[in-house]
């Protein structure tokens, strides 16, 4: 039996578990595989001796006699002192267990009588002439269970006891002992890997840490091996009907007649980027068999929106498109500009976020799924359970890296062969694109649109803002139009006097700085109606300035804004700055960004900022800033980003995953339908326990 297939719900098992059901179930536990799954966070050494005397290096970890016991203190607070001593005839070898409020727990008052004799594991401190704790766990001789072992430590929620979870855990290995291997048995002798269950044994309770060790690597190696099977079925089922279609069908490389119409429309001409990129959708679509699955990768102002437009409107042929944005401010965005460019040639155009009113959404999904409406911007909402499609052709997730783990199967669920369009402006390492977008398709636009001046970059040290502010107010003056970003909504909140926050320099540009000008302020607490009514009027030139935060990070495009200031540009990452510098430069005068740095800025930061001094390529960027991070905080992104996985870490386990790819990858090319004994294994995990339930992009 695979650890995958052993589904039965925690409670058949143990009777007695009960109350802890519900805690279970809040850390994602509900099966004896979902057990055995959750593995250790840490694991504490109670296998190698340390003597109180060391207690000062470590937690202690050794037997102990009772000396002596003292009670003080009365009623609720009655608290009991233990006096120990172990073996090492020290003068360091007496310590003193404290036991508050011990009426509660009067059982330990009968346990711990003078001459009985205990396991003791904790951290001891030096207090009042005694080596005290009050932070430990003991276990009388005869019932000790944890000591000479290494004990897992689990991740918890509230209530849940580390010994409940650890009982579950050692009942469960006891009851299922032969859990069948998961990988070939050529790969575990390759790699000297353990068996599934001694591994699954081993990385609960490790005999030694060598043999801890084994157990992580061969089950981060077995979760990877997995999620490149997954990886691999579908490229390579992608790529044979390729072949297949590609030998029967010469392609056409004409765009459609709504394609036709809006481009005729434009008053500017497509670039050659965007050109091939709808060519290559237009292509994807056609396909009968395979729905298209597209990364669409454009630096900013690479003019993606419009690509994402023209690839709803070949999907208007047979259905509807969605096109789903992370934020408010950018849906609303995406769903004007669709209704302004769209909407003249006949197309109805559909706005949904989660905070459209009970009665117009219901007006507005009875359409969806009448078919009545052609095209529905908005947020994930567009995906919510009440959510129907008449024919859903096309879903286009914008800026698909801020939407962390996205699920395919959710999206595509909404229609059948559904054709996915994924667009961002990220750039994602080469190694990581390959994993987890290891089956789509990639375009890439590299051009910018014609007539674009490179924005011009300026370092400003802080007592130099003035003259910043002096330049911008010339180019207000042209008719121009400035954003103002802040790091903080309000320096009060964050504590931090010295810091300028976007509530009090809206105030300060307005009344002071650039007095006659109109000012504005945007930050996420602003009410959504508001501040759709202050991007209305800041596109619109009413507002000359807008104050902000990083909200403007994302997509926000008015092309008559010139001048982009950040101010404390030190706190903001370099992908952010590229992000925030990418709002301007989007017409056809020249831009600034001027990153405004404290003076006391060290020299090495300074480094920092000079990379966006001297790039203006968003791709270079993210190299650099890779390189400057270091791959701990990538981790980070990756792990509330990309995927999800249990014990492997595509960053950290890099060079594991590449051999994952590189062995699923001969393994599946060579025998595609697993038939050979030592593959059949993959077959029946696929058929019986799929390793991931909901398989990600
Ligand atoms: P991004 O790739 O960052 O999402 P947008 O789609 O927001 O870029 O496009 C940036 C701006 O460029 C928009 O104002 C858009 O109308 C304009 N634009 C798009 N394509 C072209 C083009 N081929 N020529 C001129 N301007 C274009
Ligand atoms: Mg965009």
């Amino acid at each position: 039996m695979f650890l995958g297939s052993i589904s039965a719900p925690i409670n058949t098992f143990f009777k007695k578990a009960g109350a802890s059901i519900p805690k279970l179930a809040r850390l994602g536990i509900f099966t004896i595989a979902d057990l055995l799954r959750h593995y250790p966070r840490d694991w504490e050494d109670r296998k190698t001796k340390v003597p109180i005397k060391d207690f000062e290096k470590s937690a202690v970890c050794t037997s102990v006699t009772v000396v002596a016991r003292e009670f003080s203190g009365y009623g609720a607070n009655r608290f009991m002192k233990v006096y120990v001593k172990d073996e090492e005839g020290h003068p360091d070898s007496h310590a003193v267990l404290m036991f508050f409020k011990i009426n509660n727990r009067s059982w330990i008052e009968k346990q711990l009588v003078v001459d009985s004799k205990i396991n003791i594991y904790g951290k001891f401190k030096y207090r009042a002439n005694e080596i005290q704790s009050s932070a430990f766990d003991y276990e009388l001789f005869s019932s000790s269970e944890s000591f000479g072992k290494i004990m897992p430590i689990y991740p918890l929620t509230s209530k849940l006891a580390q010994k409940t979870l650890r009982r579950f855990v050692l009942n469960a290995l006891q009851q299922f002992k032969d859990i069948e291997n998961e990988l070939p048995c050529e790969i575990i002798k390759k790699y000297d890997l353990l068996a599934k269950k001694d591994a699954l044994r081993a990385i609960h309770y490790p005999l030694s840490f060598e043999e801890l060790e084994k157990a992580k690597k061969t089950l981060i190696y077995e979760e990877l091996f997995y999620l490149e099977v997954m990886i691999a079925k579908r490229a390579l089922e992608r790529k044979k009907i390729k072949t297949q279609l590609n030998d029967k069908e010469i392609k056409d490389n004409d765009f459609s007649a709504l394609q036709k119409q809006l481009i005729q429309r434009l008053p500017f001409t497509l670039t050659k980027g965007q050109i091939d990129a709808v060519k290559e959708i237009n292509n994807d679509m056609k396909s009968p068999l395979v729905p298209m699955a597209r990364l669409l990768q454009g630096d900013v102002g690479s003019g993606k929106t419009l690509v994402s437009f023209l690839a709803a409107l070949n999907a208007l042929q047979e259905g509807q498109a969605v096109i789903m944005a992370p934020t408010e401010l950018l849906a609303r965005q995406h769903a004007e500009n669709a209704v302004r460019i769209l909407e003249p040639l006949g197309i109805k155009i559909a706005y949904l976020t989660g905070n459209i009113k009970a009665k117009g959404r219901k007006e507005l999904l009875n359409n969806l799924a009448s078919g009545e409406i052609d095209i529905a911007v908005g947020t994930h909402a567009l995906f919510s359970k009440d959510v129907v499609y008449k024919n859903l052709k096309l879903a286009v997730i914008d800026e698909q890296h801020r939407f962390g783990v996205t699920q395919r199967a959710l999206i595509t669920s909404k229609g059948e062969k559904t054709n996915l369009l994924m667009m961002s402006a990220t750039p994602i390492p080469r190694t990581l694109a390959l994993t987890v977008f290891g089956d789509m398709d990639i375009s890439v636009i590299k051009d910018k649109p014609e007539g674009r001046l490179p924005v011009i970059t300026h370092l400003a040290k802080e007592s130099n803002a003035k003259k910043v502010y002096d330049f911008t107010r010339d180019e207000l003056k042209k008719g121009r139009q400035a954003y103002f970003v802040y790091p903080l909504i309000d320096a009060d909140l964050a504590g931090d006097e010295d810091i300028k926050a976007a509530v009090s320099m809206a105030e300060k540009l307005s009344k002071e700085i650039f007095k006659g000008f109109n000012v504005a302020l945007v930050h996420s607490k602003i009410p959504d109606d508001e501040k759709n009514q202050i991007m209305n009027d800041f596109r619109s030139g009413k507002i000359n300035i807008l104050a902000a935060t990083s909200v403007v990070e994302v997509g926000v495009d008015v092309p008559n804004a010139t001048c982009m200031i950040i101010e404390h540009a030190d706190r903001f990452g370099l992908s952010a700055l590229h992000q925030l510098r990418g709002r301007v430069g989007r017409g056809k005068d020249q831009s600034y960004c001027f990153l405004v740095y404290s003076d006391e800025y060290s020299e090495a930061a300074k480094a920092r900022l000079l990379v966006m001094h001297k790039n203006n390529d968003g791709f270079v960027i993210a190299e650099e800033d890779l390189k400057l991070r270091g791959p701990g905080q990538i981790t980070g992104t990756v792990q509330s980003g990309y995927m999800e996985l249990g014990i492997a870490d595509p960053v950290r386990d890099i060079e594991e995953l590449t051999r994952a790819r590189e062995d699923v990858f001969s393994i599946m090319e060579n025998d595609p339908d697993l038939l050979l004994s030592c593959n059949r294994v993959i077959a029946r995990v696929l058929q019986e326990a799929p390793y991931f339930r909901d398989f990600i992009i």
